[in-house]
């Protein structure tokens, strides 16, 4: 046996499945991937091996090719009960968002005026639904909401400084930093006040003529519980007009409706930071609002303006496909019917008796699993420590871990959640289209009863 006995590259490329792989995979991959399967080939028989049919040297390109071209962003069923879950995409989007989103993907108006027949503005597509929607003078959408704070902290405080509490100098998943941002962005931050009480004296004494903005950020996933203050926006806002300076408020999730209304905490709405006075206001798009991933900035014209001008809003806007799914997410609120079409605001205003017989017919379904009374949790970086009250679909098992892992292995795949010596299911996050896939899979994977 030598190597010599190795067919040829062309050898294996005139048979069936060679053709059949060119045809697939088109010829530059479909080479490397042959040439990958005689590399190993080689290697085994230099190690004593025998020469390989053509047929297996054909099955290891084959299965090459498709280990190249797995994709790595596929779609999942999140069984976990975190609503906005950051690393499984925060927000699923509505149907209509969805559909919104195909019908921009061709050709479109997205900078063009259609009445003129000239050049258009990409910023009217979601401006006037949001000034509609929130009573602000004007709006700018960009890529996300750290873009949105670095955006205004360059354009209104570059070389100047900004005041903020320092129990607000907070750090995001995924390494987002309030006090980086803001190195970032040429301004220079002043903390005032202490990790636990800051008093409107604090700002007011540190107020000089290098200052240039008052921000407020919400602490978003973390509490100060005990001996705290914190001075309102109203007073933050107040002190800022006395000195002629504008206050900018990072809300982070900006929710629209009142979270209160589903029996967790009260999260921060858009509107009362715009009631309060706040001369910008930025959020994400695809945490509480239930959009696409985006960064909305709400506020005075004039700032709102000077932003749109600045170089980097350039680099930092949104695409048609963002603009798209944005504006079908809007509408759903100037319709009133958030809560019956936005993914996010169905899953949180489930209704624990609904949960409870979605849950009893997976076990049914099933016949396997126990249902027992669970917690549920908003998640993306809103209402820390809050949760809400669920039903899971439980089982037993000696390696619930193992079991998870096997689940996150199906296509699409499941991402469970393990509590003590059970794996456990959520159906508030599962999206009831996902039903189906979820019972067949379960069904594959569990142990026989
Ligand atoms: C989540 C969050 C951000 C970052 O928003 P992205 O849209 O993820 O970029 C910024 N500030 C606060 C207060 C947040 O909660």
């Amino acid at each position: 046996m030598s190597l010599r006995d190795l067919p040829s590259v062309e050898r294996l490329l005139q048979r069936a499945e060679g053709g059949q792989l060119l045809g697939c995979y088109g010829r530059p991959l479909t080479l490397a991937a042959i040439r990958h399967a005689l590399d190993e080939a080689r290697f085994s028989l230099r190690q004593g091996a025998a020469v390989p049919e053509d047929d297996a040297l054909l099955l290891n390109a084959r299965r090459t090719l498709e280990q190249w071209l797995a994709p790595t962003l596929v779609t999942v069923i999140n069984a976990t009960g975190v609503i906005l879950h950051t690393n499984l995409g925060r927000a699923p989007l509505s149907r209509a968002a969805r559909q919104a989103m195909l019908d921009a993907a061709g050709f479109s108006s997205l900078e063009y005026d259609l009445t003129r027949g000239t050049r258009g503005k990409r910023d009217v597509h979601a401006e006037g639904l949001l000034t509609r929607l929130t009573g602000a003078e004007a709006a700018l959408v960009v890529n996300n909401n750290a873009a949105a704070v670095l955006l205004a902290l360059t354009a209104l405080a570059r070389g100047k400084q900004v005041l903020i509490s320092r129990s607000q100098l907070v750090e995001i998943g995924g390494g987002f930093r309030i006090p980086e941002v803001m190195k970032q962005s040429g301004a220079r931050l002043v903390e005032v006040g202490t990790t636990n009480r800051t008093h409107l004296e604090d700002f007011e004494s540190a107020l000089t003529d290098r200052v240039a903005l008052i921000m407020r950020a919400h602490h978003s996933n973390f509490r100060i519980v005990g001996f705290t203050a914190e001075p309102s926006l109203a007073e933050l806002v107040d002190l800022g007009r006395r000195h002629g300076l504008p206050v900018i408020d990072d809300l982070g999730s900006g929710a629209l409706l009142d979270t209160s209304r589903f029996g967790l905490g009260h999260e921060p709405t858009v509107q009362e930071s715009l009631q309060a006075g706040a001369a910008l206001v930025c959020f994400s798009g695809d945490k509480l609002l239930g959009g696409p991933q985006a960064g909305i900035l709400l506020g005075q014209r004039a700032l709102v303006d000077r932003l749109r001008r600045h170089p980097l809003a350039r680099a930092v806007r949104p695409d048609k496909l963002c603009l798209a799914a944005l504006s079908a997410t809007l509408t759903h609120y100037l319709k009133d019917e958030a809560e019956r079409e936005i993914p996010v605001w169905q899953m949180i205003a489930a209704r624990p008796e609904a949960l409870h017989q979605r849950a009893q017919a997976w076990a049914a379904a099933l016949g396997r699993g126990e249902v027992i009374p669970g917690l549920s949790t908003v998640g993306g970086g809103s209402l820390p420590e809050e949760t809400l009250p669920t039903f899971l679909w439980t089982l037993p098992h000696r390696s619930p871990n193992a079991l998870a892992r096997t689940l996150r292995q199906t296509s699409p795949p499941i991402i469970a959640r393990v509590e003590g010596d059970r794996l456990a299911l959520d159906p508030r996050t599962v999206l009831p289209e996902q039903d189906a896939d979820l019972l067949r899979l379960l069904a594959a994977c569990l142990p026989s009863a």
